[in-house]
């Protein structure tokens, strides 16, 4: 048990844009939360540097405890840690492209205290008990924050005559999140599955309760237009978008929305990318189907023409593409109406010098490396731009991914929660530069871009990891969590 430490003078979001002076007394849970005031706070009573010093200036100053137990809050914004629920942090396996060290480094600094790691990209997969004993093994020790499994069923299952029930079932009592499989994969060691082959996982994984979690983009429709454009020498990323566009994603999502009504099992969409797939979610949640869906910073920030942008053009490349303007307009609405559940990155890094390079967009790797800036992205690019309230950016970054997936301790200001405490300063900002980014390939497509928020402290289970923009705590104490 750790020793009870209380952080004074922060600001916890009430409702809306409301907030409330607090302390909070925490060890590795929190034991009370103290209101300072009764009165809350509208935002718009501190949302610029003046207004908030001016705050600051007429409360009634404590004088500074340099105690130990005594951390001071500095009247900034405390949320509960960050979740991230998609990233590929590759170990073991791939780790030329990311690791746990360094990935669990960059979320610690983005202000994340639990990402939840997908079961393709390690080596072998995550796709039966004796590969997440290994997974598990790899990984422990090598985290700053806590972190949880998602298994997968693969391809290669169903072409080597795996006992796929089995499988399912030795994962879910392991205690992984859920179930990820692919539409279309470019993985080798993880190959998609044909429909027939989605719906019988469906069937099999409804028993458990756990969601089927898909990357959504239709194979044929993208195999035939790829080899297309392949064969008559298109090699620019105008190829690569055509033959992943917003018709691809549709045909995809509407296929798993019927897996779901035929199987009842719990569907999750990720990185959905377009307004087709917005309105396709929206309809199966109105015909009360349990589907739900997720997006990411970069479908929220950047569109196909971006990609003329020779800076960025290759640090941009994922599967999906970013698409077009009413795209990204359309997935903020459904994140403001809770047509999607959260945001995440798909957090996939690799060695840009190799990987990102060279005029054949085809061959250019996938993948963002996103986990240090979700966080201040959405509150600068949500909440502070007034396209979300706080409590709906803090609910898209932490909590609601928390109730999705079944952290219970997680993702909650309330007593008996996990200390775990992102320290967030919205009356600065910073320039995004992938020089002081902490994963282990540094690169993205946001450099120079400014955020107006910034990770100050970030706290896990009552532990302080980064203080004041620094790494603090050099032992890497993150927990594995199964639900
Ligand atoms: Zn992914």
């Amino acid at each position: 048990m750790t020793k009870s430490k209380t952080i004074t003078n922060v600001l916890l979001c009430s409702k809306d844009n409301n907030l409330r002076l607090a302390n909070i007394t925490f060890d590795n849970q929190i034991i009370d939360i103290q209101y300072l005031i009764s009165k809350e706070i509208n935002w718009s009573e501190i949302s610029t540097k003046e207004l908030w010093q001016k705050f600051v200036s007429l409360q009634i100053q404590n004088g500074s405890t340099n105690d130990n137990n005594t951390i001071d809050g500095r009247y900034l914004l405390l949320m509960p840690g960050a979740i991230d629920a998609h990233v590929h942090f590759d170990t073991p396996g791939f780790e030329d492209r990311e690791d746990f060290d360094h990935g669990s480094l960059a979320a610690v600094f983005g202000g994340v205290t639990t990402v939840i790691d997908m079961p393709c990209t390690s080596l072998p997969p995550v796709t039966n008990e004796n590969n997440f004993d290994i997974k598990l093994e790899a990984v422990t020790g090598r985290s700053y924050v806590d972190y949880a499994f998602w298994g997968g069923v693969a391809g290669n299952d169903f072409a080597n005559n795996n006992d796929i029930s089995k499988q399912i079932n030795d994962l879910a009592k392991k205690g992984v999140v859920g179930f990820k499989s692919y539409l279309i994969s470019g993985m080798e060691s993880f190959a998609d599955l044909k429909e027939d082959e989605m719906t019988e996982t469906a069937q099999k994984l409804k028993k458990t309760g756990l969601p089927l979690a898909v990357h959504a983009e239709d194979k044929d429709m993208v195999s035939e237009r790829r080899d297309h454009l392949k064969k008559i020498g298109n090699i620019n990323w105008q190829g690569y978008y055509f033959a992943r566009d917003e018709r691809v994603e549709a045909l995809a999502v509407m296929k798993m929305i019927n897996i779901a009504r035929k199987t009842g099992c719990k569907i999750h969409i990720v990185h959905l990318s377009s307004q087709f797939g917005v309105e396709l979610i929206r309809q199966a949640k109105n015909e009360g189907l349990n589907v739900s869906a997720e997006t990411c910073p970069h479908y929220l920030y950047f569109i196909k023409d971006d990609f003329d942008n020779p800076v960025i053009s290759a640090y941009l490349k994922t599967a999906p593409p970013v698409k077009s303007e009413y795209d990204r307009l359309a997935l903020w609405e459904a994140i403001k109406d809770g047509t999607l559940e959260f945001v995440t990155t798909d957090h996939a890094g690799c060695d840009p010098e190799k990987e990102k390079k060279g005029n054949d967009f085809w061959q250019i790797y996938g993948g963002i490396p996103g986990v240090e800036h979700r966080v201040p992205f959405l509150l600068s690019e949500g909440f502070k731009r007034g396209r979300l309230t706080l409590e709906k950016t803090i609910n898209l970054l932490s909590t609601n991914v928390a109730n999705y997936y079944n952290l219970k301790t997680k993702g909650k200001l309330f007593r008996g929660s996990d200390a775990d405490f992102s320290l967030i300063n919205l009356w600065d900002n910073q320039t995004i530069s992938a020089n002081n980014m902490h994963s282990k390939n540094k690169y993205t497509p946001f450099e120079g871009k400014t955020f107006e928020a910034i990770v100050e402290k970030t706290i896990l289970r009552g532990q302080l990891i980064v203080n004041d923009r620094k790494l603090f705590q050099h032992e890497k104490v993150g927990k594995f969590i199964g639900v």
